[in-house]
């Protein structure tokens, strides 16, 4: 069977690999057989083994769901009474978070920091100073949005400092830019199978402590779905996902966990800075700005300045591009139009070279000008 191949510029699901796509395909089973469960266990430690943790301080626990899930899960579960969450807030997915706890009614310090440049550790210590009653800090590792490289090892250092725990989303950067939960002062991060691993979407995990799993059993709960104790518990005790797993994409991440740990992490992060590279190399040759400027940014997220050129738009440019299988995606910043060329996936720099070649074709079909027009300079 012949799949097309689109090359997902797009910040997730990314690119998949035939191998990992096909995987999908097997005999229908229910998931209570324990030819099912005896994928689950090994997935767990692998999950693990991808941030350096031991199977014995660390855990991961498989949720059914879009990343999105592990944010909820994670702040939800994780504030004991009387404590409160403190968030560094640069981006749209700290955004996300502190409205997570807002719908929850949790009590948080939201620390808005700039979207743009890394956040001020003196302000962060500060907060927790003068705040004794902080249970945990949260923080983006990577924010997908602007394409931001957010501290972890020193905020996660200044959390423990304090006694309170270090949570981190790291979904984009997982799999993908190596940690080590160790070194890097994590006691909680998360990630989807459709991004760092390059599997297939709803499956999601939230990789942690279980010294601080198995304290939080006495937290409120919170929520039935998203509790993460009660997940982990179930685990533990039967192997299995509290509620129906997503089958087939199990299959695909045992495959692609196949296939990461085949690519080796160094091999993989070495290939996503090659990616970006010719992504800013693209860039230079047509003079499209960025957002950020390089030393804050990730290497896995370029957010472009839209054209000032009176023919841009991004819709007649996206679907230009899609057409000829190549997805862009637009940004997420409200101040100014951007769009954003992201390194995930199961593509390699020849992918980029050809993908620059497509949009330089829209660049002529539409009449913008090279090289690209901006106001300012
Ligand atoms: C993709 C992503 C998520 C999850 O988003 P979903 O749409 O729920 O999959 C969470 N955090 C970050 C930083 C992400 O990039």
């Amino acid at each position: 069977m012949q799949v097309k191949r689109n090359v997902l510029l797009n910040p997730g699901p990314s690119t998949t690999t035939d191998t990992v796509k096909m995987a999908q395909i097997v005999p229908d089973i229910c998931p209570r057989e324990e030819e099912f469960q005896a994928i689950m266990a090994p997935m767990r430690e692998d999950l693990v083994k991808i941030v350096h943790g031991k199977n014995e301080d660390y855990t991961a626990v498989l949720f059914c769901g879009s990343g999105t899930i592990c944010i909820d899960v994670v702040l939800n579960s994780l504030l004991d009474e009387g404590k409160k969450a403190l968030v560094i807030n640069n981006g749209a997915y700290s955004a996300r978070a502190t409205e997570v706890l807002e719908y929850y009614g949790l009590p948080f310090i939201n620390l808005e920091q700039p979207w743009n440049t890394t956040p001020d550790l003196g302000i962060i210590e500060e907060t927790l100073k003068n705040n004794d009653d902080i249970g945990y800090v949260y923080m983006t590792h990577h924010e997908t949005g602007s394409g931001l490289l957010n501290p972890i090892r020193e905020v996660g250092a200044l959390a423990h400092k304090y006694g309170a725990f270090f949570l981190t989303d790291t979904t984009s950067s997982y799999a993908m830019i190596p940690i080590n939960v160790y070194e890097d002062n994590v006691d909680f991060c998360m990630a989807s199978a459709q991004k760092g691993i390059m599997g297939m979407t709803g499956l999601s995990y939230v990789i942690g402590r279980r010294d601080i799993i198995e304290a939080s059993k006495n937290y409120p709960k919170r929520s039935y779905y998203c509790n993460l104790f009660m997940q982990y518990d179930f685990f533990e005790r039967t192997g299995q996902m509290h509620f129906t797993p997503p089958v087939q994409t199990i299959y695909a991440a045992k495959q692609a966990l196949i296939e990461y740990f085949e690519e080796g992490e160094q091999n993989k992060w070495e290939r996503h800075q090659r990616i970006m590279a010719a992504i800013h190399k693209g860039e230079e040759k047509l003079g499209l700005k960025e957002m950020l400027s390089r030393d804050v940014q990730s290497g896995l997220v370029s957010c472009v300045k839209y054209p000032d050129d009176p023919n841009w738009d991004f819709e007649k440019v996206h679907d230009y591009c899609y057409e000829r299988g190549y997805t862009i995606y637009p940004g997420k910043l409200a101040n100014q139009g951007s769009f954003r060329l992201c390194a995930l996936g199961a593509i390699d720099e020849q992918d980029i070279v050809g993908f620059w070649e497509v949009f330089e074709a829209a660049l002529h079909e539409y009449e913008i000008k090279i090289p690209i027009e901006y106001k300012e300079a």
